[in-house]
């Protein structure tokens, strides 16, 4: 028979040993992003095409090469690639911009870009994302730097290499364009075709592309940040003089022009040594003309997001203490109809209490039952045969250190559970 149960190769699947990893990276994100203020947004998978089109920009590589579409009845849709797009629809369409202002909003979500996969780039990958709209204050910039650090600190990756630079407005660009285009123009034909396609429209996006041969002719190729418009320049120079007020390090990196096209002014990276090619572990910046270009109200706004298998890469590599995998409290095992539904009502008892407890589910043996407690990794066990049903007590065995407790069963096993878990607890703490 033809398997058919078969993954496809750019996208995993995250088991149980590994979920509990990633609800840690989760917690801490949600957790971080309360502390700045920041709200959670939620919206959907797909949009319409055009709208990646219009934001992220018909010349870059994500438009170029790297978008999942499908067609429906009436409309071409693509899955998302990146947050920005859908999440500033969303704030458009439902109204948000006539909240206070700056709306601070994160999300975490999967994305989608058809790549060629390797460790760290994947079709199918996961991002936690933070936007905040409406504030042109270089302020802003550095809050918002400020907020992608301390999530990446609390994640263990505080050492992580901080990048950033400046692309400018429309206005500075121009100059910027016609200086690049004349540098680039003796080696035109030697350019990638996507790049030769890119020299009219957007000849900065030849500056961050990866093609080796590329990378090499705009090497020494002028930079924006020596065209920066007087306005431009004094509002990077209060991010970075910000940035260094909070003891913030960084690196400028007149070579990062980001991927997407919405970006003006302050761009940024934050950067890995420890996972290989991919090391790009954030990425994020400015993007005041986005809202305008898709609604027609001008709204400054700025975000980041951070690509999350690379940054659990980084996180193992970093030997990040996420815990032990939680396992059952206690499993109750069973004999007869009369110890399984005993057992199944005292599980019921302890689960208010907020603990993992566990019942035979197979009808199985004593000793297959105390198998699987045991497989499982529970840390109490307690088995209920027609005896115990007959005197209402039970024996509740620690499976860790092998003690033992008479236990009554009755209305009063939940507290009791609950006395010799806290009390064990204690006392194993004690002993480290
Ligand atoms: P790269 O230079 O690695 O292609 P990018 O500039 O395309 O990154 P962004 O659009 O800024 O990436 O996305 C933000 C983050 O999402 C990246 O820094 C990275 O951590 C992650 N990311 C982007 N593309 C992928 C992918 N295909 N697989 C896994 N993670 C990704
Ligand atoms: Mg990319």
């Amino acid at each position: 028979m033809e398997l058919i149960a078969t993954r496809n190769k750019g996208a995993e699947d995250i088991l149980p040993s590994q979920t509990y990893i990633w609800q840690t990276v989760e917690d801490i994100a949600r957790s971080t992003a309360a502390t700045y203020a920041f709200e959670e947004l939620r919206f959907p998978t797909f949009e319409k095409t055009e709208l990646f089109e219009r934001s992220v920009g018909e010349t870059t590589d994500v438009v170029q090469k790297e978008m999942w579409t499908v067609m429906g009845r009436k409309s071409t849709y693509t899955l998302r690639p990146e947050g920005t797009a859908g999440a500033i629809r969303a704030v458009i369409q439902n109204g948000l911009l006539n909240d206070a202002m700056p709306r601070k909003l994160y999300y975490l979500i999967s994305c989608f870009r058809h790549e060629n996969v390797q460790k760290g780039r994947l079709w199918e990958f996961h991002q936690f994302g933070a936007e905040m709209i409406g504030s042109a204050s270089p302020a802003a910039d550095a809050e918002v730097i400020d907020f992608a650090h301390t999530l990446l600190d609390r994640l263990g990756l505080g050492d992580t290499r901080l990048c950033i630079n400046s692309i400018g407005c429309p206005e500075c660009r121009r100059k910027y364009y016609e200086v690049l285009k004349e540098y680039l123009t003796p080696c035109r034909d030697k350019l990638c075709e996507t790049c030769q396609s890119r020299f009219d429209k957007n000849p900065m996006r030849i500056i961050d592309c990866k093609v080796p041969g590329d990378k090499e002719l705009v090497k020494d190729a002028p930079v924006i940040t020596d065209y920066l418009c007087d306005e431009c320049r004094e509002h990077f120079e209060t991010v970075k003089s910000l940035l260094d007020n909070m003891g913030l390090e960084y690196t400028v990196d007149p070579k990062i022009v980001r991927g997407l096209d919405y970006y003006t002014r302050t761009v940024f990276e934050f950067v890995s040594d420890s996972i290989g090619a991919q090391g790009t572990i954030c990425g994020g910046g400015r993007y005041d003309r986005l809202i305008d270009e898709l609604c027609g109200t001008s709204v400054p706004a700025l975000g980041f997001a951070m690509g999350l298998e690379r940054v659990i890469l980084a996180m193992k590599e970093a030997s990040f203490d996420f815990g032990e995998k939680p396992c059952t409290d206690i499993y109750i095992g069973s004999m007869g109809d009369a110890g399984q539904q005993l057992a199944m009502k005292l599980a019921k008892a302890v689960r208010e209490d907020g603990y993992r407890a566990e019942c035979d589910m197979c009808a199985r043996s004593v000793k297959a039952q105390l198998k699987y407690a045991d497989k499982t990794g529970a840390k109490y066990c307690l088995i209920i045969g027609d005896n115990e049903v007959e005197s209402k007590t039970g024996s509740l065995k620690n499976l860790r250190t092998g003690s033992q407790t008479q236990i009554a069963l009755d209305d009063t096993f939940a507290d009791s559970f609950l006395s010799v878990e806290m009390a064990d607890s204690i006392a194993f703490e004690e002993e480290l």
